[in-house]
Protein backbone atom coordinates (compact mmCIF):
# COMPACT_ATOMS: atom_id res chain seq x y z
CA UNK A 1 0.00 0.00 0.00
CA UNK A 2 1.29 3.37 -0.89
CA UNK A 3 1.12 6.12 2.01
CA UNK A 4 2.25 9.91 1.71
CA UNK A 5 3.37 12.29 4.63
CA UNK A 6 3.17 15.80 3.86
CA UNK A 7 6.78 17.28 4.63
CA UNK A 8 6.29 21.28 5.40
CA UNK A 9 8.72 23.31 3.57
CA UNK A 10 11.75 26.14 4.92
CA UNK A 11 9.90 27.78 2.07
CA UNK A 12 6.53 29.45 1.22
CA UNK A 13 4.81 28.10 -1.61
CA UNK A 14 6.10 24.88 -1.70
CA UNK A 15 5.49 21.03 -0.48
CA UNK A 16 6.96 17.92 -0.82
CA UNK A 17 5.87 14.64 0.39
CA UNK A 18 8.01 11.56 1.69
CA UNK A 19 6.18 8.56 -0.38
CA UNK A 20 6.75 4.81 0.99
CA UNK A 21 4.95 1.30 0.70
CA UNK A 22 3.63 -1.40 3.93
CA UNK A 23 3.42 -4.64 3.03
CA UNK A 24 2.07 -7.20 5.40
CA UNK A 25 0.31 -6.85 8.35
CA UNK A 26 0.90 -3.42 10.59
CA UNK A 27 2.23 -4.80 13.70
CA UNK A 28 1.66 -8.68 12.83
CA UNK A 29 5.19 -10.58 13.18
CA UNK A 30 8.89 -8.72 12.64
CA UNK A 31 8.84 -5.49 10.87
CA UNK A 32 11.42 -4.88 8.58
CA UNK A 33 12.70 -1.43 7.51
CA UNK A 34 14.09 -0.56 4.60
CA UNK A 35 15.06 3.08 2.63
CA UNK A 36 17.29 4.47 -0.02
CA UNK A 37 18.57 7.87 -1.23
CA UNK A 38 19.08 9.22 1.96
CA UNK A 39 22.17 10.62 0.54
CA UNK A 40 19.91 11.59 -2.91
CA UNK A 41 22.35 11.49 -5.31
CA UNK A 42 23.02 8.17 -4.47
CA UNK A 43 20.33 6.13 -6.49
CA UNK A 44 21.71 2.41 -6.87
CA UNK A 45 19.33 1.49 -3.97
CA UNK A 46 16.81 3.15 -5.34
CA UNK A 47 17.12 0.50 -8.13
CA UNK A 48 17.34 -2.07 -6.16
CA UNK A 49 13.95 -1.37 -3.74
CA UNK A 50 12.29 -0.73 -7.40
CA UNK A 51 12.58 -4.38 -8.01
CA UNK A 52 12.05 -5.52 -4.34
CA UNK A 53 8.69 -3.79 -4.58
CA UNK A 54 7.04 -6.38 -7.03
CA UNK A 55 8.31 -9.23 -5.09
CA UNK A 56 6.87 -8.07 -2.11
CA UNK A 57 4.02 -7.37 -3.41
CA UNK A 58 3.65 -11.06 -4.85
CA UNK A 59 4.41 -12.40 -1.58
CA UNK A 60 1.81 -10.62 0.11
CA UNK A 61 -0.90 -11.15 -2.57
CA UNK A 62 0.43 -15.15 -2.31
CA UNK A 63 0.15 -14.95 1.64
CA UNK A 64 3.70 -15.70 1.90
CA UNK A 65 4.99 -12.56 4.00
CA UNK A 66 5.90 -13.78 7.24
CA UNK A 67 6.29 -10.26 8.21
CA UNK A 68 5.50 -6.44 7.46
CA UNK A 69 8.16 -4.28 5.44
CA UNK A 70 8.07 -0.68 5.05
CA UNK A 71 9.95 0.14 1.60
CA UNK A 72 11.11 3.89 1.11
CA UNK A 73 12.80 4.14 -1.94
CA UNK A 74 13.38 7.64 -2.06
CA UNK A 75 13.33 8.56 1.45
CA UNK A 76 15.03 12.00 1.29
CA UNK A 77 12.50 14.39 -1.23
CA UNK A 78 14.35 17.24 0.15
CA UNK A 79 17.57 16.15 -1.09
CA UNK A 80 15.82 15.35 -4.96
CA UNK A 81 15.06 19.11 -4.95
CA UNK A 82 18.77 19.84 -4.32
CA UNK A 83 19.58 20.90 -8.09
CA UNK A 84 22.20 23.56 -9.42
CA UNK A 85 23.29 24.22 -12.35
CA UNK A 86 21.80 21.53 -14.08
CA UNK A 87 23.66 19.30 -11.28
CA UNK A 88 21.66 16.94 -8.94
CA UNK A 89 23.93 17.64 -5.28
CA UNK A 90 21.74 15.59 -2.48
CA UNK A 91 24.20 14.92 0.06
CA UNK A 92 24.04 17.37 2.23
CA UNK A 93 20.98 19.76 3.36
CA UNK A 94 21.70 23.15 0.94
CA UNK A 95 20.25 25.57 4.03
CA UNK A 96 22.20 24.31 6.98
CA UNK A 97 25.23 21.82 5.10
CA UNK A 98 24.49 19.07 7.35
CA UNK A 99 25.00 15.73 5.93
CA UNK A 100 21.62 14.11 5.56
CA UNK A 101 23.13 11.15 6.88
CA UNK A 102 24.64 12.39 10.12
CA UNK A 103 23.47 14.19 13.57
CA UNK A 104 20.41 11.80 13.87
CA UNK A 105 19.04 11.57 17.22
CA UNK A 106 20.84 9.61 19.73
CA UNK A 107 17.41 7.67 21.05
CA UNK A 108 18.97 6.76 24.59
CA UNK A 109 19.73 10.88 25.41
CA UNK A 110 16.67 11.07 24.32
CA UNK A 111 14.57 9.01 25.93
CA UNK A 112 16.53 9.86 29.24
CA UNK A 113 15.93 12.96 28.58
CA UNK A 114 11.99 12.68 28.52
CA UNK A 115 11.60 10.11 30.66
CA UNK A 116 14.02 10.45 33.32
CA UNK A 117 15.19 7.41 35.34
CA UNK A 118 13.78 3.75 34.29
CA UNK A 119 15.33 1.44 37.03
CA UNK A 120 12.32 0.90 39.05
CA UNK A 121 10.00 0.14 36.13
CA UNK A 122 12.56 -2.54 34.55
CA UNK A 123 12.69 -6.32 35.22
CA UNK A 124 13.86 -9.79 34.32
CA UNK A 125 11.57 -9.57 31.53
CA UNK A 126 12.92 -8.80 28.30
CA UNK A 127 9.65 -8.57 26.60
CA UNK A 128 8.10 -6.52 29.35
CA UNK A 129 11.05 -4.28 29.32
CA UNK A 130 11.05 -3.89 25.48
CA UNK A 131 7.14 -3.03 25.73
CA UNK A 132 7.50 -0.37 28.60
CA UNK A 133 10.67 1.40 26.51
CA UNK A 134 8.71 1.97 23.21
CA UNK A 135 5.72 3.08 25.38
CA UNK A 136 7.67 5.64 26.64
CA UNK A 137 9.79 6.02 23.44
CA UNK A 138 6.15 6.93 21.79
CA UNK A 139 5.89 9.27 24.32
CA UNK A 140 8.56 11.06 23.51
CA UNK A 141 7.80 10.73 19.95
CA UNK A 142 4.32 12.40 20.12
CA UNK A 143 5.73 15.26 22.06
CA UNK A 144 8.53 16.06 20.03
CA UNK A 145 7.33 18.99 17.78
CA UNK A 146 9.94 19.19 14.59
CA UNK A 147 10.01 22.89 13.49
CA UNK A 148 12.35 22.67 10.19
CA UNK A 149 11.36 20.56 6.88
CA UNK A 150 14.59 18.29 7.80
CA UNK A 151 13.20 17.75 11.32
CA UNK A 152 9.82 16.74 10.29
CA UNK A 153 11.36 14.54 7.42
CA UNK A 154 13.43 12.81 10.34
CA UNK A 155 10.57 12.25 12.29
CA UNK A 156 8.31 10.91 9.95
CA UNK A 157 11.13 8.53 9.33
CA UNK A 158 12.03 7.96 12.56
CA UNK A 159 8.87 6.80 13.25
CA UNK A 160 8.75 3.64 10.88
CA UNK A 161 12.15 2.74 12.05
CA UNK A 162 12.16 3.20 15.75
CA UNK A 163 10.00 0.12 16.51
CA UNK A 164 11.54 -2.16 13.36
CA UNK A 165 13.29 -5.20 14.04
CA UNK A 166 15.96 -4.89 10.95
CA UNK A 167 16.97 -1.43 9.50
CA UNK A 168 18.54 -1.37 6.30
CA UNK A 169 20.12 2.49 4.50
CA UNK A 170 20.80 1.60 1.23
CA UNK A 171 23.53 3.94 -0.16
CA UNK A 172 26.29 3.41 -2.60
CA UNK A 173 30.25 4.97 -2.68
CA UNK A 174 31.79 6.98 -5.06
CA UNK A 175 33.20 3.80 -7.34
CA UNK A 176 33.34 0.91 -5.54
CA UNK A 177 32.51 -2.53 -4.07
CA UNK A 178 29.55 -3.70 -2.60
CA UNK A 179 30.24 -3.41 1.78
CA UNK A 180 28.52 -3.21 4.43
CA UNK A 181 28.39 -0.79 7.90
CA UNK A 182 27.41 -2.25 11.21
CA UNK A 183 27.82 -2.44 15.13
CA UNK A 184 29.99 -5.00 15.97
CA UNK A 185 27.67 -6.77 18.45
CA UNK A 186 25.56 -7.18 15.27
CA UNK A 187 28.14 -9.86 14.32
CA UNK A 188 28.33 -12.63 13.19
CA UNK A 189 24.54 -13.48 14.10
CA UNK A 190 24.33 -11.36 10.31
CA UNK A 191 26.83 -12.89 8.43
CA UNK A 192 24.10 -13.97 6.13
CA UNK A 193 23.60 -10.64 5.29
CA UNK A 194 26.91 -9.89 4.43
CA UNK A 195 26.66 -13.09 1.97
CA UNK A 196 23.49 -12.43 0.45
CA UNK A 197 24.54 -8.75 -0.42
CA UNK A 198 27.95 -10.01 -1.55
CA UNK A 199 30.25 -7.64 0.66
CA UNK A 200 33.91 -7.48 -0.40
CA UNK A 201 33.93 -5.32 3.35
CA UNK A 202 31.77 -5.79 6.17
CA UNK A 203 33.15 -2.69 8.58
CA UNK A 204 32.10 -2.97 12.19
CA UNK A 205 32.19 0.27 14.77
CA UNK A 206 29.19 0.86 17.20
CA UNK A 207 29.67 4.54 17.37
CA UNK A 208 31.48 6.36 14.23
CA UNK A 209 31.00 9.37 15.47
CA UNK A 210 28.48 10.94 12.79
CA UNK A 211 25.41 10.33 14.33
CA UNK A 212 24.35 7.69 11.19
CA UNK A 213 21.23 6.78 10.48
CA UNK A 214 21.97 2.96 10.79
CA UNK A 215 23.76 3.77 14.38
CA UNK A 216 20.85 4.95 15.84
CA UNK A 217 18.37 1.80 16.13
CA UNK A 218 20.59 -1.19 17.68
CA UNK A 219 22.72 1.87 19.47
CA UNK A 220 19.35 2.78 21.73
CA UNK A 221 19.65 -1.25 22.97
CA UNK A 222 23.50 -1.11 23.23
CA UNK A 223 23.31 1.88 25.24
CA UNK A 224 19.52 1.00 27.50
CA UNK A 225 21.64 -2.43 28.17
CA UNK A 226 24.72 -0.01 29.81
CA UNK A 227 22.82 2.49 31.33
CA UNK A 228 20.19 -0.30 33.12
CA UNK A 229 22.64 -3.26 33.66
CA UNK A 230 20.57 -5.43 35.77
CA UNK A 231 17.63 -5.48 33.12
CA UNK A 232 17.16 -7.94 31.08
CA UNK A 233 17.27 -7.09 27.38
CA UNK A 234 16.20 -8.56 24.10
CA UNK A 235 18.42 -9.31 20.97
CA UNK A 236 19.47 -6.19 19.38
CA UNK A 237 17.64 -5.00 16.28
CA UNK A 238 19.75 -4.78 12.97
CA UNK A 239 20.87 -1.65 11.65
CA UNK A 240 23.03 -1.77 8.93
CA UNK A 241 24.04 0.56 5.67
CA UNK A 242 24.65 -1.56 2.92
CA UNK A 243 26.74 0.24 0.11
CA UNK A 244 26.00 -0.82 -3.27
CA UNK A 245 28.94 0.20 -5.73
CA UNK A 246 29.27 3.51 -6.79
CA UNK A 247 26.89 6.23 -7.71
CA UNK A 248 27.18 5.11 -11.47
CA UNK A 249 26.03 2.11 -10.81
CA UNK A 250 22.52 2.78 -11.65
CA UNK A 251 21.87 -0.70 -13.64
CA UNK A 252 18.48 -3.01 -13.96
CA UNK A 253 20.52 -6.44 -14.68
CA UNK A 254 22.68 -5.38 -11.21
CA UNK A 255 20.05 -3.96 -9.57
CA UNK A 256 17.96 -6.66 -9.89
CA UNK A 257 20.12 -9.63 -9.16
CA UNK A 258 20.67 -7.35 -5.94
CA UNK A 259 17.02 -7.46 -4.91
CA UNK A 260 17.31 -11.11 -5.36
CA UNK A 261 19.83 -11.04 -2.87
CA UNK A 262 17.91 -8.82 -0.45
CA UNK A 263 14.91 -11.38 -1.18
CA UNK A 264 16.69 -14.22 -0.31
CA UNK A 265 17.92 -12.83 2.44
CA UNK A 266 14.72 -12.43 3.99
CA UNK A 267 13.42 -15.65 2.51
CA UNK A 268 16.27 -17.54 4.16
CA UNK A 269 15.61 -15.87 7.81
CA UNK A 270 11.91 -16.82 7.15
CA UNK A 271 10.54 -13.72 6.86
CA UNK A 272 9.00 -14.58 3.48
CA UNK A 273 8.51 -17.65 2.35
CA UNK A 274 10.18 -19.03 -0.66
CA UNK A 275 12.81 -21.60 -1.14
CA UNK A 276 16.42 -20.07 -2.17
CA UNK A 277 19.81 -21.30 -2.34
CA UNK A 278 22.24 -19.87 -0.17
CA UNK A 279 24.92 -17.40 -1.67
CA UNK A 280 28.73 -17.73 -1.71
CA UNK A 281 30.24 -16.45 1.96
CA UNK A 282 31.77 -12.99 2.16
CA UNK A 283 34.64 -12.63 4.35
CA UNK A 284 33.88 -11.52 7.90
CA UNK A 285 33.54 -8.51 9.25
CA UNK A 286 36.90 -6.22 9.77
CA UNK A 287 36.41 -3.50 12.51
CA UNK A 288 36.10 0.31 10.57
CA UNK A 289 39.17 1.40 12.30
CA UNK A 290 40.74 -1.30 9.79
CA UNK A 291 40.53 0.79 7.24
CA UNK A 292 42.60 3.19 5.78
CA UNK A 293 40.56 6.63 4.16
CA UNK A 294 44.14 7.48 1.81
CA UNK A 295 44.25 10.91 1.55
CA UNK A 296 46.04 13.22 -0.61
CA UNK A 297 48.05 16.61 1.01
CA UNK A 298 48.26 18.26 -2.65
CA UNK A 299 45.97 19.20 -5.26
CA UNK A 300 46.39 17.53 -8.63
CA UNK A 301 45.13 14.93 -10.76
CA UNK A 302 44.77 11.43 -9.66
CA UNK A 303 45.70 8.54 -12.01
CA UNK A 304 45.15 4.97 -10.76
CA UNK A 305 47.48 2.42 -10.72
CA UNK A 306 45.48 0.09 -9.28
CA UNK A 307 42.04 -1.56 -9.66
CA UNK A 308 38.93 -2.23 -7.07
CA UNK A 309 39.62 -5.39 -5.34
CA UNK A 310 43.09 -5.28 -5.91
CA UNK A 311 45.41 -6.61 -2.85
CA UNK A 312 47.99 -4.30 -1.77
CA UNK A 313 50.61 -4.14 0.79
CA UNK A 314 52.03 -1.30 2.86
CA UNK A 315 54.26 1.02 0.80
CA UNK A 316 52.67 0.03 -2.63
CA UNK A 317 51.64 2.65 -4.96
CA UNK A 318 48.10 3.28 -5.33
CA UNK A 319 47.90 6.02 -7.64
CA UNK A 320 50.16 9.07 -8.96
CA UNK A 321 49.44 12.48 -8.49
CA UNK A 322 50.11 14.67 -11.33
CA UNK A 323 50.74 18.18 -10.18
CA UNK A 324 48.71 21.00 -11.75
CA UNK A 325 51.02 23.68 -10.48
CA UNK A 326 54.71 24.90 -10.19
CA UNK A 327 57.87 23.41 -11.52
CA UNK A 328 56.62 20.32 -12.32
CA UNK A 329 53.19 21.85 -13.75
CA UNK A 330 51.45 18.65 -15.75
CA UNK A 331 54.33 16.36 -15.96
CA UNK A 332 55.27 15.45 -12.43
CA UNK A 333 54.12 12.23 -10.89
CA UNK A 334 53.99 11.47 -6.66
CA UNK A 335 53.64 8.17 -5.89
CA UNK A 336 50.83 7.77 -3.29
CA UNK A 337 51.38 4.81 -1.42
CA UNK A 338 49.46 2.37 1.30
CA UNK A 339 49.47 2.96 4.72
CA UNK A 340 48.22 -0.43 5.25
CA UNK A 341 47.87 -3.94 3.79
CA UNK A 342 44.50 -4.62 2.71
CA UNK A 343 41.70 -4.59 -0.50
CA UNK A 344 41.25 -1.51 -2.22
CA UNK A 345 37.40 -1.19 -2.07
CA UNK A 346 36.84 2.06 -2.96
CA UNK A 347 38.18 4.83 -5.49
CA UNK A 348 36.72 8.50 -6.84
CA UNK A 349 35.36 9.15 -10.28
CA UNK A 350 36.42 12.47 -10.24
CA UNK A 351 40.21 12.66 -10.25
CA UNK A 352 41.05 16.29 -10.11
CA UNK A 353 41.57 15.84 -6.40
CA UNK A 354 42.20 18.67 -3.16
CA UNK A 355 44.39 18.75 -0.10
CA UNK A 356 42.56 16.44 2.14
CA UNK A 357 40.59 14.39 -0.52
CA UNK A 358 40.37 10.75 0.04
CA UNK A 359 41.49 8.95 -3.05
CA UNK A 360 40.92 5.18 -1.88
CA UNK A 361 39.64 3.26 1.52
CA UNK A 362 41.80 0.22 1.15
CA UNK A 363 40.60 -2.32 4.08
CA UNK A 364 42.70 -3.71 6.17
CA UNK A 365 42.51 -6.91 9.29
CA UNK A 366 44.31 -4.81 11.84
CA UNK A 367 42.97 -1.28 13.60
CA UNK A 368 45.07 1.54 12.74
CA UNK A 369 46.45 3.68 15.39
CA UNK A 370 45.78 7.06 13.96
CA UNK A 371 41.78 5.93 12.97
CA UNK A 372 40.29 7.45 16.17
CA UNK A 373 37.39 9.75 16.85
CA UNK A 374 35.10 10.50 13.98
CA UNK A 375 35.81 7.47 11.74
CA UNK A 376 33.48 8.77 8.26
CA UNK A 377 34.75 10.54 5.19
CA UNK A 378 33.21 13.56 5.52
ZN1 LIG B 1 25.50 7.61 1.39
Amino acid sequence: MLNSIAIPSDTPGLTCALQYYRFGDQGKGAKIFMQAGLHADEQPGMLILHHLLPMLEKAEQEGRLNAEFIVMPMVNPLGMAHLQFHTHRGRYHPQTGVNYNRNWRDLDAALFAHSGDLTGQLGQDPDANKALIMRHLHAWYDDFKPVTAIDHLRHAVTKEAMDADMVLDLHCDDEALNHIFIAPQLMPEFQDLSDWVGAAATLTEEDSGGGSFDEVWPGLWIKLARRYPDAAWPALPLGATLEYRGQHDVDDKINKTDADNLYGFFAQRGLITDQVQSPPSAPPATPLNAMETLRVDQHGLIAYRVDLGANVKKGDVIADLIDLDGQGFARKRTPITANTDGVVISRNMIKYVQPGVSIAKIVGKDPLPWRVGYLLED
